[in-house]
Parts: C-alpha cells; structure tokens; sequence
C-alpha cells in the first residue's frame, strides 16, 4: 500500500520532507499558502537576507580596497534595482523548489490548513475547500516573529524581518530592536546602504548566544560601522509623527530624551507558528513556549501526526529542520531512525561572519563540563593578512581526558564556510590530533582549524610561546 503523507508548511522542513518522502515512494501532498515551495527562509528569510548581506559585502569591500590603493569611487547604489535582483533571487529559488516538486510528483496545494481530525486536513485554497486525507502528517508549519508590545504600532515605518527585507528605502537613521541574528544582519545591510544605524539590545552583549570572546569581534566591527549600539536597554515607547518615529529607551545607556529614527526595526526573536485552526481535533501536545512536544523521531502525541522545524522546538535553524525532515520521513517508512545530532551549526552572517557548532565554552561552563580551549588568532593567519582581514579567531573547545573535539567555534570572514569542518569533526568523535594531522591547503582560513588544534599540543608553527626559563 502506497502511504499518503500530508505536509503542512513548505519551508526547508516540509519541503524537503516532501521530496524525501516521494522520492521513497510515498503519495504525498504539500500545503503552503505561498505559490511555491520555499518558506520563509526562501521567501522572506535566509535566501532575500544573503542576497542583500552580499551587495552590502561588495560594498564593504570596495570602500575597504582603498587601503591598498585600489579606489572605485564613492558607490552609486540604485535600491530599485538592487530590490528586483533580490526578488529574482528569491524567484529564482521557489521556482525551481516549484520544479523539483512536479518532477517527483508532490501535489502541491496553495492555501492554508486545517485539521478536521488526526488523518484529515482541510485547504482553504482561492478555489475554495479541498479536504486531505492521509496516513501520516508531518507538521513543518514554522515560526513568526515575535512583538514588543510597546514598539508594535502601526506604522508602516515599523519594520520586522519581512517588510525590512522588502527594502522599501534605505532610511537615512535606523533603529534596530535587538542585538541578535536578524537585528545584526540586516543591521549589516542597512549600515553599507547608508543608514545610521543604532542598535538597541536589552542584555549586556550582543549576539547573547554565542561565547563573549567570539561575539566581541563581531560587535567591535558593528561598533565601527553602527551610529550606536545601545547595550543593557529597552525602547519604552515609539510614537509616528510627522518628523518620524519618536522613541523612547530605558536602561543603562538610554539616551536622554527622545530620538528620531526614520524606521525600527524590531527583530527581537520569533515564536512557534502553533495555532492552526483544529489541532486541538487531535491529540497533539503544545507546550508552554508554543513548540509542539515530539519525540526522537519527531513524532507527536498523536501517532500519525510528526512535527519538524521552528514549530518543534529550538534551535530555530532551516539545516536542523531540514535534518528532522529526514528522520521523521524514515520514522513514517518504519526506519528506527531518531534525531540526535551531536552538533548543529549555528552561522550569524554579520561582517566578520561568527560560527559555532557543538557544544560552546559558555554552556560548558554552565553545564560545568570540564574542557580545554585552544584559539587560534587570524592574525597569525596568512591567507587572512592578504585578505586584510586579521580580524578573526578559531576556537576549539575539547575534552581534557579523552581529546576528543565537542565544539567550534569561528569568527572571520567566510566563518559560516568554514564551520563545517567543525561539525563534521564532532560527529565523526574526532580528536585534536585529527584535527593537527590532517594536512589542509596553505594558504586558506581552513589552516585555522588545523593551526588552533597544534595550539593545543603546543606546537603551533605560527604562535611563539616562550617556554619558561628552567633556570
Ligand atoms: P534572536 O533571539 O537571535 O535575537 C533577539 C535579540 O533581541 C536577543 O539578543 C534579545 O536579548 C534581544 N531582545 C529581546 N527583547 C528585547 C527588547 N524588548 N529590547 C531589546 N532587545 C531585546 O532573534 P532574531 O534575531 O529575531 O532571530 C530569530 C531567530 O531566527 C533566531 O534565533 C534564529 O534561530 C533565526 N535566524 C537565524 C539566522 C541564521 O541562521 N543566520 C538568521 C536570522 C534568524
């Protein structure tokens, strides 16, 4: 008997789903309210975002070139047209996921889904009802962004990651809501654009979820291009009017008064997309935070019905998602397949990019796990001194007894390509001396790697450590 899987939501969990279920045999049907596969991250996220990060990385590196004597003149930039590449991206991307999915056979339903019972959906498409029956369901239904109340008015100046990535204007002030991911790239783009941006982050660090000694190199290039970054403080209100959005902080370095910004953008973390309409038809479980509770296999407390992705629990990442989309495919073909990565990537694609993997010094610290740190600095790097770009580090972070690598961490440009050298060492339990012995082209950034596992024996050709003197 041929299985009829449904799939709500096709973002880089259903999506890939879907095509790893059909590609297994199974009759599968994928439902999103866009007119394409893709999601968010294709639509409105990851894809628009590295568009954009590019151009402002070009541009970046064009002003920078004048410190060896190569000079361009000051850059013309027509947003118009810098918007239409994005959306060709973007198209670009959802089209051929629209391809792939009539090339294996997904029947692809635009519209929005909801449950009539545990194996039955209901499609709310511009042609009216269609009804879904199906032997299993995987839920891959997402994440939005989450508000702050008193920033949340309406305004069409008051940006969130979709209508920033829009790029309706290149505003002459920008005030960013939130030191994380989203606040700093996109805080990124706007700042090459041209904007004068001011960052507002209500803990004392940027980026609070990496370790300090990796983020700081991130926030000194951020202090550098930023108008501000406001640590340690809050926006208490924002009023439009005619001079532009007022605003108003409290904290430890609010600025006195109200400041002008001619756009906020408030990107201050994203919450499960949870609430669809009949889920409590069945007996699917939703914990506090919003995520869907599932177990290894990604499977509900509903039998037939998985859940993957934002939706399912953090790290809000589309490689996890991807990765669940897998395990939960082969749970529903009868595989013992679960979901245990040792490490997940995580890559925030600031200007130097910062990228970990496995487990950090601060949740080891946290955890209280003994372990070893060996960091590499990129000033000791060649390939990063031709590029001008010392401004990086790699970390390792290991197992004193055993030596085996249990996280990565970089920060530098390209950090993000880099990182899954990382992973790939975590997963395979690896050991430093993996790491030292394997021989890695000269001169790349992916030396660093190899060079901050010698620094850990001792023996790093670029890093003189006088030995203490005997006498
Ligand atoms: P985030 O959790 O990365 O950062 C939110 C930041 O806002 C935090 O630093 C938090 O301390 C701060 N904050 C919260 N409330 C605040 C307030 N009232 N005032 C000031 N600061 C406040 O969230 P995000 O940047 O919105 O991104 C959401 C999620 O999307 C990320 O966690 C990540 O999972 C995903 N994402 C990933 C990538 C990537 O992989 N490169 C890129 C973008 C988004």
């Amino acid at each position: 008997m041929t299985t009829r899987l449904a799939v709500i939501g096709a973002g880089p969990g259903g999506y890939v789903a879907a095509f790893h279920a059909a590609d297994a045999g199974m009759q599968v049907t994928l439902i999103d309210a866009d007119p394409n596969p893709g999601g968010v991250c294709t639509f409105r996220g990851c894809i628009p975002s590295k568009a954009l990060l590019h151009a402002a990385r070009v541009l970046d590196e064009a002003r920078h070139a004048e410190a060896f004597g190569v000079s361009f003149g000051k850059p013309s930039i027509d947003v118009d047209k810098l918007r239409a590449w994005k959306d060709a991206v973007v198209k670009k991307q959802t089209g051929g996921l629209g391809l792939l999915a009539r090339a294996r056979k997904v029947k692809f339903i635009q519209g929005r889904a909801s449950f009539v019972d545990a194996r039955t959906l209901s499609v709310e498409t511009s042609a009216g009802e269609q009804k879904v029956e199906a032997d299993a369901i995987i839920i891959a239904t997402g994440s939005r962004p989450t508000t702050v109340p008193n920033v949340s008015i309406e305004s069409p100046k008051v940006l969130d990651s979709t209508t920033a990535l829009e790029l309706p204007d290149v505003p002459s002030r920008l005030l960013v809501v939130g030191g994380g991911y989203i606040g700093l790239e996109l805080g990124t783009v706007y700042a090459a654009l041209g904007s004068k941006v001011t960052v507002v982050e209500m803990t004392d660090g940027l980026l609070p979820g990496a370790d300090r000694d990796l983020a700081a190199v991130v926030a000194k290039r951020m202090e550098s291009c930023a108008e501000a970054i406001l640590l340690e403080t809050k926006v208490t209100s924002v009023r439009d009017d005619k001079k532009g959005l007022s605003v108003a902080f409290e904290g430890k370095n609010a600025p006195g008064g109200s400041q002008v910004f001619d756009r906020v953008l408030v990107a201050v973390g994203r919450r499960p997309n949870s609430n669809i309409a009949g889920l409590d038809r069945t007996k699917v479980k939703v914990n506090q935070r919003g995520f869907i509770e599932v177990d290894a296999q990604r499977r509900t407390a509903e039998p037939s019905i998985f859940a993957i992705g934002d939706v399912a629990g953090d790290p809000m990442l589309a490689h996890k998602a991807s990765h669940e989309a897998r395990v939960a495919v082969e749970a529903i073909h009868g595989k013992p397949s679960v979901f245990e990565p040792r490490a997940i990537p995580a890559v925030v694609f600031t200007d130097p990019e910062l990228a970990w993997t496995g487990l950090t010094e601060t949740d080891a610290k946290r955890q209280n796990i003994p372990v070893e740190i060996a960091k590499y600095p990129w000033a000791a790097s060649g390939r990063a001194t031709t590029l001008d770009r010392p401004d990086g580090m790699t970390k390792l972070v290991i197992d004193p007894e055993t030596e085996r690598i249990l996280g990565v961490g970089i920060v530098g440009v390209g950090a993000g390509e880099l990182i899954s050298e990382g992973t790939l060492a975590i997963e395979m339990g690896a050991l430093a001396s993996d790491l030292k012995l394997t021989i890695h082209p000269h001169p790349t950034l992916s030396e660093t790697v190899m060079e901050a596992a010698d620094v850990f024996y001792g023996e790093s050709a670029h890093v003189y450590k006088p030995k203490k003197s005997k006498i």
